[in-house]
């Protein structure tokens, strides 16, 4: 078994204490944490401003990268999806969106995911495993270079959303842990005021995160206004249900300081949550436990062999105009990627699988 340390899923202080561990002196420490995380270099070879000596010994008992590229796709809109694996054979989905004033990049905090969305491809990977917070933080660094080669400075603004495979709250500690190295300024220096964590709605930690001094944006996936219909689409709902969910939102949205955003995602099924008893039901749930915050609506991505289809524009249109009669702010999320399957609930590995699709990919090799 590997027992080197994985020195990218280390904040600064971690890196100076282990460096101090090899005799070496604290600025090394300081040295590696800017080679890694903001010179984006992902192995000890290419750090050649440290003694060969160092690196030497660096490779005997650490490691600077835990991921690999399997696979990437390019999508007609410039939307890049990367299959990677970790150093024990596990898919990670990773997804680049580029735009015209920033560039998004939507990681997994899970390879798989236990909850059983019915929606979502993930779901039938079942839990492979959790990620370590240098897993989490190594697929930004891949897709910046990806995007733009090592260690380049990104023209836009960075902005991420823990929205790939997994649910993130229930990775909590890591997923926290690898925000708060990204957030360094000798590091990624992206801020948790550009990141967005999307939770099916584990309470006890949206409860947590509203004790969080350093937190990111929250987003609550819904995908229905009952528990009956809830628990159908979302069988976390069985174990945290619609009241107690809210509840909890009530408490967090008391919690928002200037700046911070807290929205509901619901994601839109032709013929199962997008009529307009639903939307009414909707808007009187949300109007009922006084919450204000915005509805984001989604398309649904399609994906074999899930049974849903996307609702029709017209449909989203009206379930919005609901929505606004009843006084909800809501926005209709333009899907991204989806000749590449790389859009929400489409991440499940699909690189094997790929058949009907696979013409309408653009394969860079790796
Ligand atoms: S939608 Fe998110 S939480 Fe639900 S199964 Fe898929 S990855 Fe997991």
């Amino acid at each position: 078994m590997n027992q080197r340390v994985e020195l990218i899923g280390l904040s600064q202080p971690e890196l100076v204490a282990f460096v101090e561990t090899l005799g070496e002196p604290a600025y090394r420490g300081r040295q590696i944490f800017a080679a890694l995380q903001h010179r984006r270099l992902r192995s000890f070879d290419e750090m050649t401003d440290l003694p060969k000596e160092l690196r030497a010994r660096l490779n005997e008992v650490a490691q600077a990268s835990s991921l690999q590229i399997e696979s990437r796709y390019l999508s007609s809109d410039g939307t890049r999806r990367y299959l990677m694996k970790t150093r024990d054979n596990l898919p990670v989905e990773t997804v680049f969106i580029p735009e015209e004033h920033r560039d998004t990049i939507c990681f997994s905090s899970q390879s798989g995911c236990p909850l059983q969305c019915t929606f979502c491809l993930t779901a039938q990977l079942g839990l492979l495993r959790s990620l370590t917070p240098g897993e989490i933080v190594e697929q930004i660094i891949i897709a910046l270079n990806d995007a733009y080669g090592t260690g380049v400075k990104p023209p836009r603004g960075t902005n991420l959303v823990g929205m790939g495979a997994g649910e993130p709250f229930l990775n909590f500690d890591s997923l926290l842990k690898a925000l708060r190295i990204m957030a360094d300024p000798n590091g990624l220096h992206i801020v948790p005021n550009r990141v967005t964590i999307s939770t099916a709605g584990i309470v006890p930690r949206i409860l947590d995160l509203a004790n969080v001094f350093d937190r990111p944006h929250l987003a609550i996936s819904l995908a229905a206004p009952t528990d009956a219909l809830r628990n159908e689409l979302m069988p976390i709902n069985k174990r945290w249900p619609l009241e107690e969910l809210l509840n909890a939102c009530k408490v967090f949205e008391h919690s928002l300081k200037p700046g911070e955003r807290f929205t509901f995602e619901y994601v839109m099924l032709d013929g199962v949550n997008d009529s307009d008893e639903h939307a009414r039901q909707l808007a009187n749930l949300l109007n009922r436990h006084g919450l204000r915050a915005k509805v984001n609506l989604i398309p649904h991505n399609p994906a074999e062999p899930l049974p849903y289809q996307p609702s029709r524009a017209e449909r989203v249109t009206r379930f919005k105009d609901i929505l606004e009669a009843k006084g909800i702010h809501v926005y209709v999320r333009r899907p991204r990627g989806r000749d590449i399957f790389a859009a929400c609930g489409q991440l499940a590995a699909r690189h094997e699988t790929l058949n009907a699709g696979r013409s309408l990919l653009s394969e860079v090799a790796t």
